[in-house]
């Protein structure tokens, strides 16, 4: 069946073994909740400032590559072009997308139910200003071929994007180049690659504060919480930690990525950096801009005084994470 329909019998529907399993149940169960629900979360100003800094990105960073692009869209957004959402979840970034007007949208993620949840909630909206194709694949092991991609969509992408999910794949060097042939593959010369992920070094440097005494391995405060698996630094790959996040993540296993090596090996598939920032400093960087000062109001991550939606909890959980984009060359 096309991609796009749900398939029982599609490779990402298997049940998962190991970390990849818990990880894969871990999203799949996660409910879904509304807009009115989501505004009770006790951690929403930290959901909204994460939504902000992933507007901001796609603002500076991928809107200029769709812009760009010599994909002819539909109608009178000719000319605005695609992105790849690898491990999209639920569709959460839809609404950026649209505000980047993007022609084409291809959401793929490993966790069946999600991306069922997304095709619906997508099918749900009206007045779609583009295209949205969703599928299932684990894209760490399996490769993104042009038999999986719908016809319509299988020419190189002017985005790919990948938030909060990349970490997952540097359980080992395979996965992690898996995912880089799948990104570089289906990126055009000259597109964006951008994402957001854990900060590697300042994970490792509270691992190393932590007293040798200390009963497990863990640290964080009353909204996160991470406990390492190894004080031992793994060479390059599969340096576990468990990841807690107050309303969102219930101790999922994740993987340090290094960032100096991770450049290295993005280079060997035309991948180059072109920004690299913690949350905290896109924040200062950004609070005064002319169009990200009045979103974040917007987005609800200040109020109109300027006062912030996190408390100091939420504020020191948001600096876990950095956010990145590489050029294709
Ligand atoms: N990108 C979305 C967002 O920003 O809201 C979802 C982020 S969620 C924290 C991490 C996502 O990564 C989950 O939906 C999970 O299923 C997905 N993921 C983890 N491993 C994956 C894999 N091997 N292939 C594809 N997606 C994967």
């Amino acid at each position: 069946s096309p991609p796009g329909d749900p398939d029982p019998e599609q490779p990402s529907k298997k049940r998962h073994a190991g970390d990849v399993g818990v990880v894969v149940d871990h999203y799949n169960t996660r409910p879904e909740v509304g807009v009115a629900q989501r505004e009770t979360s006790p951690i929403i100003g930290l959901k909204s400032f994460n939504n902000w800094v992933k507007s901001v990105l796609i603002s500076r960073f991928a809107h200029p590559a769709l812009a760009s692009s010599k994909v002819v869209g539909r109608g009178s957004r000719a000319g605005r072009g695609k992105v790849l959402d690898m491990g999209c979840g639920k569709g959460g970034d839809l609404i950026k997308w649209a505000n980047a007007r993007v022609a084409e949208y291809f959401g793929v993620d490993i966790a069946a139910v999600s991306i069922d949840q997304a095709r619906s909630r997508w099918q749900q909206r009206r007045n779609h200003s583009f295209d949205a194709t969703f599928a299932s694949l684990d894209c760490y092991t399996e490769p993104l071929t042009k038999a999986f991609i719908p016809a319509k969509l299988a020419t190189p992408f002017d985005v790919v994007s990948m938030q909060f999910c990349m970490h997952y794949a540097f359980e080992s060097i395979q996965k992690a180049r898996c995912m880089l042939e799948n990104v570089s593959r289906w990126l055009r010369p000259g597109g964006t690659f951008i994402g957001t992920i854990p900060n590697a070094e300042q994970l490792i440097q509270n691992l190393e504060n932590l007293p040798p005494d200390a009963p497990d391995l863990k640290f964080g405060n009353s909204v996160y919480s991470i406990r390492f698996e190894d004080r031992v630094h793994k060479p390059l790959f599969g340096h576990k930690y468990w990841f807690y996040l107050q309303d969102a993540v219930e101790n999922v296993p994740e993987y340090i990525v290094k960032w100096d090596n991770f450049v290295q090996m993005a280079a060997e598939y035309g991948l180059h950096p072109v920004y690299k920032e913690e949350f905290h400093h896109i924040f200062s960087e950004h609070r005064d801009h002319a169009e990200f000062g009045p979103l974040m109001v917007h987005m609800k991550v200040v109020d109109a005084n300027g006062e912030s939606a996190m408390d100091e909890d939420q504020w020191e959980a948001a600096n876990i994470y950095f956010a990145f984009a590489f050029e294709k060359r």
